[in-house]
């Protein structure tokens, strides 16, 4: 196992894909700076510019741009802070829990998606939170499995979601410390939750050129994202930047 801290990691060999990400929305580059009129929480003008802050942040992979610039993240969160959902800045989702900033949402999907212009796979989620991120995750890969260990977000995710009818989104109700066995093996693995370590389960669930992408407390005693990669030749580490996820619990409540 290699652990370099470095602020990329390298490409990866080929892995399953699924079909090519289809342009669903355009004008993603060249759009306008939204003006005053047509600037309400639920219109499109605000995501539009979410993504610009994003691309100006140094964000490129357009499937995760146009995946985000298309799910309405105010939907997600209590309506009372709906007018702060497209702000660089994490929210609370209720039980001590917070959905991240869409700029570390976006960073980690780029590295999951790094390197792949098409859909991916299978991928699991450790987290579902509001649901939120799962359904951005609808849109990058073929099958989501999204499990919580909380009853009253799994729930409320639930309800999120049920009428956006998205097919292919499983949420699962359990401790997602074990990762969910059935769905696997996983063209990637991302955890909205960090733990001490990465979960073995998690590696295990990994398909070959799968990568996993977690918040985790590293050797320099804090915590940091990392990517591990799986190949033919082993598993290989990276520790990117340092982050500040909720706790990854073990069991149910
Ligand atoms: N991706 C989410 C972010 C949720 S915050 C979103 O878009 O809203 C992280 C979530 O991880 C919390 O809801 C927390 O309850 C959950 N979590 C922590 N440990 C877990 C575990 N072992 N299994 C499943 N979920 C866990």
């Amino acid at each position: 196992m290699v652990a370099r801290p470095s602020a990329s990691v390298t490409p990866r060999p080929a892995a399953p894909l699924g079909p090519p990400i289809r342009p669903a929305v355009t004008g993603l580059v060249e759009s306008r700076p939204a003006q005053a009129s047509g600037f309400g929480t639920g219109s499109q003008a605000v995501r539009v510019d979410m993504v610009r802050k994003l691309q100006a942040q140094g964000i490129s992979h357009t499937g995760v741009l146009m995946a985000m610039q298309t799910v309405e993240r105010h939907r997600f969160v209590d309506s009372a802070l709906a007018n702060q959902a497209y702000e660089d800045t994490s929210l609370p989702i209720g039980l001590g829990q917070t959905i991240s900033k869409p700029n570390v949402v976006a960073r980690m999907l780029e590295l999951m998606c790094q390197g792949r212009t098409e859909k991916l796979g299978r991928v699991l989620e450790i987290g579902t939170g509001c649901g939120y991120q799962a359904v951005v995750l609808s849109h990058l890969s073929q099958e989501v499995y999204s499990i919580e260990r909380l009853r009253g977000l799994h729930e409320k995710a639930r309800e999120n979601v049920r009428t956006l009818r998205v097919a292919n989104l499983h949420l699962i109700f359990g401790d997602g410390m074990l990762g969910f066995p059935k769905g696997a093996p996983y063209a990637a693995i991302i955890a909205a939750a960090g733990g001490e370590a990465i979960p073995q389960a998690w590696i295990d669930q990994l398909a070959v050129g799968g990568r996993l992408v977690a918040p985790a407390v590293t050797v320099r005693g804090h915590q940091h994202l990392v990517v591990i990669d799986k190949t033919a030749r082993g598993v290989e580490r990276s520790e990117l930047e340092a982050v500040h996820f909720v706790p990854l619990k073990s069991g149910i409540a």
